[in-house]
């Protein structure tokens, strides 16, 4: 198992698969993109699935989610995936993805393995995702969140985050899109962690601010039936439900005591928080010639000096070094 001292256990494992993004999304990356990592550094196919079987047969890991960068951009996508669903046990596997190219894949994603998926849409207006994202790419993502239903990867989830004069009066809009196509919506608070270390509080559209913003449309009750556990997003029920709205206020309601997650970057470093500021090196371990249990053992060991909490609201708080797009979000 992967404990930490403040007896949390790790089971759900992010793996990042690129760093490379064919978006820029303004809260993510700078216009002019980022150095990506060199080649002979990215895992390969088979040694991302090396370590994902040693997290799910020997240290516990039950959910495999995979994330970027942009996932899609990778091509062995759907063997990584059908690897990961022969594992024993077969863990849950999630993808979380802008959606571009996803009309073309979803089908055969879900084929191999695929459980559910969360596609990230913070506007519906073709001008406000040109500037949000500097690429002209939203009916891309509208016709990938349309395949990845009909392929039967529900529930759809989306992903949302708003930004202060730019997105920030579409909450409601994007809650009668989803609720329209039976997507589950969710809010994300801006995080510090853009490649520009662009983030200010003050800029922030906080959790209160989505949460007044929808209630002008709808009437949103806790959800308190449901056991939140380890996930991140508050949930509530929209207009009696059964259909739900989550927000996930990671800067001003932090989850972290409950957090089960461990992250594996695209060139196999461990990650105990999106926030940490070391890592464990895994591949140079795996490409020595190590054995399952010396990697197994590092990879406890850096989950056991997991931090209590990520600290963003600690005067002392400084962003780590690489940015969202090259940990995995
Ligand atoms: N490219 C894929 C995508 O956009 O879904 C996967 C990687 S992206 C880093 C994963 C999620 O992180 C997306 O939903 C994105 O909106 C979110 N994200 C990126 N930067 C963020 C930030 N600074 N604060 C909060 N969420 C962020
Ligand atoms: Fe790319 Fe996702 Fe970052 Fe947007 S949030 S730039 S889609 S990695």
């Amino acid at each position: 198992m992967l404990t930490d001292s403040y007896g949390r256990v790790a089971t759900d494992l992010r793996v990042s698969l690129t760093d490379r993004c064919n978006l820029r999304c303004a809260y993510c990356m700078p216009p002019e993109g980022l150095d990506w990592l060199p080649a002979p550094e990215v895992l390969t196919g088979d040694e991302m699935s090396r370590l994902i079987g040693i997290g799910v047969r020997a240290l516990g890991i039950r959910e495999v989610r995979f994330t970027g960068g942009e996932p899609l951009l990778r091509r062995d996508l759907a063997s990584i995936i059908a690897a990961t669903a022969a594992l024993s046990p077969r863990p849950d596997i999630s993808l979380t993805t802008n959606g571009i190219g996803l009309v073309r894949r979803a089908a055969a994603l879900r084929e191999a393995g695929l459980d559910r998926i969360n596609v990230s849409l913070d506007t519906l207006r073709p001008e406000v995702f040109r500037k949000l994202t500097r690429r002209d790419r939203l009916s891309d993502v509208l016709s990938g969140l349309a395949a990845a239903a009909s392929a039967g990867l529900t529930p759809v989830k989306v992903n949302a985050v708003l930004m202060r004069d730019l997105n920030d009066d579409e909450a409601p809009g994007l809650l009668r899109y989803c609720l329209e196509h039976g997507y589950e919506l969710r809010f994300i608070e801006q995080m510090p962690l853009d490649a520009q270390h662009g983030w200010k509080r003050t800029e922030m559209i906080t959790a209160g601010e989505i949460f007044e913003s929808l209630s002008r449309e709808f009437t949103l009750t806790d959800d308190s039936a449901r056991e939140r556990g380890a996930a991140p997003a508050e949930t509530f029920l929209v207009d009696g439900g059964p259909a739900r709205v989550g927000v996930i206020a990671s800067v001003t309601r932090p989850f972290c005591g409950a957090c089960d997650r461990v992250r594996l970057t695209a060139d196999g470093q461990i990650r105990n928080c999106l926030f940490a500021r070391a890592e464990s090196d895994l591949r140079s371990l795996l490409r020595s010639g190590a054995p399952d249990e010396d990697i197994a053992a590092r990879w406890r060991a850096a989950v056991a000096s997991k931090l209590p909490g990520h600290g963003i609201n600690d005067p002392t708080f400084l962003q780590p070094d690489r940015p969202m797009s090259a940990i995995g979000g």
